[in-house]
């Protein structure tokens, strides 16, 4: 049956909104916990989180309150001016962070946060020699689409069409300690590198290769910056995925999640790198606005006080057990990541099949490579939420495993 409202957004999207986008063959218009509802008011099961940012499940009571009330109470001042809900945030970040001497500079997306740690970095190396504004990124990594954070996205495609670039960051494999180490002299001002790759496959950097960018770092006096945008704010089963490492980075910088769908982001800083940035070197209309630092506000309480971190690696867990019975039985290979936010590796390249199959049974997930399915259901979801999304996705492998063989046959014939 044709799907005319859809079809009435898909014409509106393709006259006036540019075509940055493959969208899917999709459009919501309402959510509530795990839950999405399309134009046929169907529900889908949210296990993608709006891409790791609607951690608390969607329009959840409480944030939705607290923006009400801000929303009434005092929206925007620009930073002329002292607001208290952004002093509040940027406190508890220093709590959650566990450094007392963090300083928080507040910006609008992941992108923005990581052009103002890479700002922060050419200032601090500036400050110690002129030609110390080289930075270190990972090949596979994703930083963000401003022209500073592509580059150092190590993802060339990406950066051809954009040519020439500023030609300021040296890229090197993600699993290559060496290279790192080599890569790394007296020119870098930082390493930028992600725990867990996210847009890159949901691909864990290995502890080697952090290690050596934390040495190599104090050994030229560069910064180490972990971005965190994807995997912040509880999502690995750590406040920050840091934490679970044997590192600790001068830098991280946060967003999606921060928020609960409220666009924020931030950059966080400790030591002498909290200093780095003066009055006039850094600033944004919008950052620290109080609507969406209430908001930030009552998405770090509501996760600390329901313990939602711990949940994340509880729930990760269960998850994973579901998958370890999809390996056995051929239908994936293994799994990638951290808490809840994982990668189910499938035998073929065939995820974005999958991920069509699992659209058309009411379970949003998302082909994160060729051969990959990502999961990252809120932090709020439950058990029988889990076992119905691994039920669906099993129907899905199932499905997608018999069409193609179907068509393999087909061909012989
Ligand atoms: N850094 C990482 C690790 C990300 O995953 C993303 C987005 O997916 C970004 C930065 C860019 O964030 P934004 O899209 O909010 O600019």
């Amino acid at each position: 049956m044709a799907d005319r409202d859809l079809e009435e957004l898909q014409a509106r999207d393709a006259a006036h909104v540019m075509g940055t986008y493959g969208r899917q063959p999709i459009g919501f218009v309402r959510g509530e916990g795990t839950a999405l509802f399309d134009t046929q008011g169907r529900a889908h099961l949210d296990f993608l989180s709006g891409l790791a940012v609607t951690s608390l499940g969607h329009a959840h009571p409480e944030v939705a309150d607290a923006i009400a009330a801000q929303a009434r109470t005092l929206v925007h001042t620009s930073n002329l001016y002292l607001t208290v809900p952004m002093l509040d945030l940027a406190e508890r970040l220093a709590r959650v962070t566990e450094w007392p001497d963090a300083r928080t500079f507040l910006c609008n997306s992941g992108a923005e946060a990581n052009e103002a740690a890479i700002k922060l970095a050419r200032r601090w190396g500036k400050q110690r020699s002129d030609d110390k504004i080289r930075v270190v990124t990972l090949e596979g990594s994703f930083h963000g689409r401003t022209l500073a954070t592509l580059e150092a996205t190590g993802q060339p495609a990406k950066h051809t069409p954009f040519a020439p670039l500023a030609g300021y960051v040296d890229t090197v494999p993600h699993d290559d300690a060496e290279a790192l180490t080599a890569a790394v002299t007296d020119r870098t001002c930082a390493v930028l590198l992600e725990v867990i790759q996210g847009e890159g496959g949901v691909r864990p950097v290995p502890p080697d290769v952090l290690a050596a960018a934390r040495r190599a770092c104090d050994e030229h006096s560069a910064l180490l910056i972990v971005d965190e945008v994807q995997t912040g704010v509880g999502r690995t089963g750590h406040w920050f995925a840091f934490q679970g490492t044997e590192v600790v980075p001068d830098v991280i910088t946060v967003a999606k999640a921060l928020g609960n769908g409220v666009p924020i982001g931030a950059c966080i800083a400790r030591g002498t790198a909290a200093a780095a940035l003066g009055r006039g070197d850094h600033a944004t209309t919008f950052g620290g606005n109080p609507l969406v630092c209430a908001a930030a506000v009552r998405v770090l309480d509501i996760i600390e006080r329901d313990g939602l971190v711990t949940a994340a690696a509880e729930k990760g867990e269960r998850v994973r057990e579901g998958i370890a019975k999809l390996v056995a039985d051929g239908l994936a290979t293994g799994v990638r990541g951290a808490g809840l936010l994982l990668a189910v590796t499938l035998p073929d390249r065939v995820a974005a099949e999958v991920e069509t199959a699992c659209r058309e049974r009411f379970l949003i997930v998302n082909a994160v490579a060729p051969d990959a399915i990502r999961l990252a259901p809120p932090l709020t979801v439950d058990g029988d939420e889990i076992d119905l999304a691994l039920a669906v996705l099993r129907d899905a492998l199932t499905s997608v495993r018999a069409d193609n063989a179907h068509e393999e046959r087909s061909e012989d014939e």
